[in-house]
């Protein structure tokens, strides 16, 4: 797990209750390079939690608008990367970070490292999405069954998980649309 800079500890610390207005945060404020945009996030070191700051407030209340943020994210990359989306009550964007990096022997898209970055940005609402390096986005029966397990780890926790994007070639599929979320 990484440890978090001083002040973001205190930030969380004193995080509101859901439902209550949220300070924006100052990303990025743990001292750690931003990624740059269009670019996935470098993570060789840190398999997990590269935050990406995001000053868009947009709502992401459709698949199209998920993958205008994801897409550039995620489309480059040579290995999987599954990014969590953090959104609050109103479904606008807290941030986007990257829970894990797919390896040879990865558990990759994990319920637990989902929630529990979801739970620690005090999000609402997630949107889960992960690339396909070969190019093509259909999902996996793997996909599937961990977007289940996600969904249904959200509910117990109250994190309601919005929609899967599996991304691949310049194009996504959407579980939701797909009736599995
Ligand atoms: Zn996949």
């Amino acid at each position: 797990m990484p440890r978090p800079a001083p002040s973001s500890v205190t930030s969380r610390a004193v995080a509101p209750a859901r439902g209550e207005p949220v300070a924006p945060r100052t990303a990025p404020s743990d001292g750690r390079p931003a990624a740059a945009p269009g670019r996935p996030p470098d993570c060789a070191r840190c398999r997990r939690a590269v935050r990406v700051p995001t000053t868009d407030r947009d709502r992401l209340d459709d698949p199209e608008a998920v993958a205008g943020l994801v897409v550039p994210l995620l489309g480059a990359a040579d290995r999987e990367h599954c990014v969590a989306v953090m959104l609050d009550t109103k479904h606008r964007v807290l941030e986007a970070i990257t829970v894990s990096v797919g390896s040879l022997d990865h558990t990759f898209m994990s319920p637990r490292e989902i929630l529990r970055d979801a739970l620690l940005a005090n999000a609402a609402a997630v949107v889960v999405a992960h690339n396909h390096p070969s190019g093509d986005p259909e999902p996996s029966r793997d996909d599937e069954r961990v977007t289940r397990r996600i969904v249904e780890a959200g509910r117990v926790v109250g994190v309601e998980v919005l929609d899967h994007l599996v991304v691949g070639g310049g194009t996504w599929v959407s579980l939701a649309r797909r009736g599995l979320v």
